[in-house]
């Protein structure tokens, strides 16, 4: 199991910010900014680039699930950033499709 589905089954901790069937949305552990939510799809797919026409549904779903967290968390308003990372050099760690939502200030770019 990867990181993320022992957090959807409940085998380890996260603070939980929404769930739906087809996704969970919670803080991340280790936030780069006031407000990191890392939103997650209940169907492993391991990074984006391995996702499938018959995923797109469920991929737009997981973009409309940034209104309920940002408009939840209040930064739905002031801005917030949306970032997925694939593979080595896009930063991916944990092999188990997610969004990132970041905000709660201004942030800079082009991210490092
Ligand atoms: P990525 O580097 O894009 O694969 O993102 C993985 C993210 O998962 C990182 O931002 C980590 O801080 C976060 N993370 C790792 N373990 C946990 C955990 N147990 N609960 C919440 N977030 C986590």
């Amino acid at each position: 199991m990867t990181l993320f589905e022992k957090i959807i089954a409940r085998q380890i901790p996260a603070e939980i910010v929404a769930e739906e069937p087809e996704w969970l949305a919670f803080h991340d552990i280790n936030p780069q900014a006031p407000v990191h939510v890392l939103i997650v799809p209940k169907k492993v797919i391991p990074r984006l680039g391995e996702a499938t026409p018959e995923d797109a549904l469920l991929l737009g779903k997981l973009l409309l699930a940034v209104q309920t967290v940002t408009r939840k968390l209040s930064i739905l308003e002031t801005g917030f950033r949306v970032v997925i990372n694939h593979g080595h050099d896009g930063g991916e760690t944990v092999p188990h499709l997610h969004v990132h939502v970041l905000g709660g200030r201004p942030l800079a770019w082009p991210p490092g």
